[in-house]
């Protein structure tokens, strides 16, 4: 490939932050929102304009997991806070057999997946960003880092107005895909093909209303392409997620085949019906993670781990529940670098139960718990205490 030098410049330093935290997905909010709570200065950075990633750009507004299939709630801590302050708002939907106080044997085999609404989901995430006062950056997209000494001194910024360096003790870098990661020559597993989904919103009198649901949800429902409805013996087609020409590929094969599903439901069913919204996030489940010092998988199911950071239950099979240990958030050879969210370290089994929105925020908070405790005492996250983790984050 051809190449030409960049000229070098000096990057104004736009803030200089205990804590600053890359992308502001469901974990990079939690990350941020804890570090802050917990007396770190702390700046978050998001290339769009609002918080969620894929559970509001990417209408991905299913709450998976809170409990552990067999009647019980093993997630704690921010999860409890976002789910009761996004029924307050009246943007929850949660199923009968968990509302109040009803008994574990009408629970059992029901999972606790709440449904909400995304846009309130977004408007949530400013309003505990700003009480936690984490200064915010939207519209900005974070660089390649500046590794010296193993340590990242800044991130740079390309902002409406400019490049400027972020400078921070600690950085959580919350893209999703581990790309800050990637870039500092952290291991990594890049996964080069993801099958194409995308999930959107419709309405219209072919649609029916259904059942006890919210009008967020009984009158523009979600619907995925791809994978139902699909004509029989149709292949899924793949596009790479972790570069740019595969994700046009998906933005654009992403509305070819929303409005062919749109088309197969008028012919169905008769009557209208439309595209309300259309995801604005790629839908990509799993791109790049890393290869931390442990990588949770299936065999874990059970297992206590000194370094625990809180416990998930496995979406998939009912009375599966994992501890998560530290170690899997950490990224091995860089003294100031956390992962958290769909990028965690993890077997090839273990991402599909760790990469949910609950797992997410789970590992999010910790990151940002970690990092805090860590630009305070000024030592390599790797030495960040998990039992301190764990009594700030409330698992
Ligand atoms: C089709 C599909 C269906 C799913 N179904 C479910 C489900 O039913 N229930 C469930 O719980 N989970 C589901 N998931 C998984 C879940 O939605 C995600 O794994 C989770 O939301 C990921 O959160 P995250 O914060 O780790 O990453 P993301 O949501 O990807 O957030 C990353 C954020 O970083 C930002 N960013 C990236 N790069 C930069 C940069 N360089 N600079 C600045 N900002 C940047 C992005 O804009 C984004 O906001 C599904 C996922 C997909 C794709």
């Amino acid at each position: 490939m051809k190449s030409i030098t960049e000229n070098a410049q000096k990057l104004p330093v736009m803030a200089e932050a205990d804590v600053a935290v890359l992308g502001g997905g469901v974990a990079g909010r939690a990350a941020a929102v804890t570090a802050a709570r917990a007396g770190a200065k702390t700046v978050l950075v998001e290339r769009f304009g609002f918080c969620g990633g894929l559970a509001t750009g990417g209408l991905v507004y299913y709450y998976w997991v809170m409990d552990d299939g067999r009647g019980h709630n093993v997630v704690r801590g921010l999860s409890t806070e976002i789910l009761r302050r996004l029924a307050g708002m009246g943007a929850l939907w949660v199923h009968p057999a968990w509302r109040g106080r009803t008994k574990v044997s009408e629970r059992a085999g029901i999972r606790n997946a709440p449904r909400f609404d995304p846009e309130a989901m977004k408007l949530l995430a400013d309003r505990m960003l700003r009480e936690s006062k984490v200064k915010v950056l939207y519209h900005a997209f974070a660089g390649s880092p500046v590794v010296r000494g193993g340590r990242i001194r800044a991130v740079p910024i390309e902002a409406k107005s400019g490049r400027k360096a972020l400078v921070a003790r600690v950085f959580v870098d919350a893209t999703g895909d581990a790309d800050l990661a990637a870039r500092c020559g952290v291991p990594c597993v890049a996964r080069q093909r993801e099958t194409m989904t995308a999930w959107f919103r419709a309405a219209g009198t072919a649609l029916k209303a259904r059942g006890d649901l919210p009008h967020f949800l009984r009158d523009l429902p979600l619907i995925e392409t791809g994978q139902h409805g699909e004509p029989k013996g149709t292949a899924r087609p793949a596009f790479n997620p972790l570069t740019s020409a595969g994700l046009t590929e998906w933005e654009m094969a992403a509305r070819e085949m929303i409005f062919r599903k749109i088309d197969r439901i008028k012919r169905k069913l008769g009557g209208e019906v439309s595209v309300v919204s259309a995801p604005t996030h790629p839908n990509v489940r799993k791109g790049r993670r890393i290869v931390g010092a442990y990588q949770l998988g299936r065999k874990d199911n059970l297992k206590e781990f000194g370094d625990s950071i809180g416990r998930l239950g496995n979406w998939m099979v009912k009375g599966e529940v994992y501890q998560i240990p530290y170690r899997c958030l950490v990224a091995p050879r860089i003294a100031n670098l956390l992962v958290p969210g769909r990028a965690i370290s993890t077997t090839d089994d273990g991402w599909d139960v760790t990469r949910i929105i609950s797992g997410c925020v789970l590992t999010g908070e910790a990151c940002g718990a970690a990092a805090a405790l860590a630009a305070k005492k000024r030592i390599p996250v790797q030495r960040a205490d998990p039992a301190r983790i764990r009594k700030l984050i409330g698992s």
